[in-house]
């Protein structure tokens, strides 16, 4: 109720969205609105920090001016009930889909953590690489290829290294190149994988109701603070 219009107007994932997937009405509540139910969901449990991809962090940033703004209005015991949570972001904070645009289900073009080996190689044949490189004989630059940032993730500095040396000298073509970023995502995605099918449904089911039990409880903590601070309540 408190959250400015134009706030959720400004959240960069609202334009570029707009721009990007020009066959939907996006014109919606549900859409303006979204970033500001994560808000939400991370302020319900109090975190200090967000871990996050980079094209998130705007969205963390929302969400810390939201608390501002409530911490502000309202205070319990005269204290802020909403610490302002900052962005966790690991050294290699962006993970570009396969078409080199931000990897995104409203785009198709994700590699998912369900997918089997096939599918993970037939996605990386396709993906998009560095412009310049045209010709098998002309160099390219894996700081500017998508391939190239799937390697820093995911690759062995052994691999990387042969990676950036072969690129940059034309010595590698890259369909060699995919195929060993294909490889280190194969090798971490499949304990992944077989982990998630030695469970039964019923046991997902059972781990994800724990999980959900324990949040509720986080949460109601989060809760019981904020209706005080508003005086809907009494202090529990
Ligand atoms: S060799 Fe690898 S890093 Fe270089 S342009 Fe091709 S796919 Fe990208």
């Amino acid at each position: 109720m408190i959250t400015s219009l134009s706030w959720l107007e400004r959240v960069p994932s609202y334009k570029e969205q707009q721009e990007n997937l020009t066959g939907k009405d996006l014109t919606t509540y549900g859409f303006l609105g979204y970033p500001l139910l994560q808000a939400a969901d991370i302020l319900l449990y109090q975190p200090r920090f967000v871990p996050v991809g980079q094209d998130q962090a705007a969205h963390v940033e929302l969400t810390r001016e939201v608390a501002r703004r409530f911490n502000h209005f309202y205070k319990f015991d005269a204290r802020e009930v909403l610490p302002e949570p900052d962005v966790l972001l690991t050294p290699s904070p962006k993970l570009p889909g396969t078409d080199g645009r931000k990897m995104s289900k409203s785009y198709g073009n994700t590699i998912l953590m369900t997918d089997p080996e096939p599918v993970v190689r037939q996605k990386l044949k396709t993906m998009v690489t560095d412009p310049a490189r045209i010709r098998r004989t002309d160099a390219g630059d894996p700081d500017k290829c998508p391939v190239g940032d799937l390697h820093k993730v995911f690759s062995t500095p052994e691999t990387l290294a042969k990676v950036y040396e072969g690129c940059r000298s034309a010595g590698i073509g890259c369909i060699e190149c995919k195929s060993w970023a294909a490889d280190a995502l194969v090798q971490l995605l499949e304990p992944i994988q077989a982990r998630r099918a030695s469970f039964s449904d019923l046991q997902v089911e059972e781990i994800l109701e724990d999980g959900s039990e324990r949040a509720r409880t986080r949460a109601e903590q989060t809760m019981q603070e904020v209706r005080a601070a508003m005086q809907l309540t009494k202090p529990g």
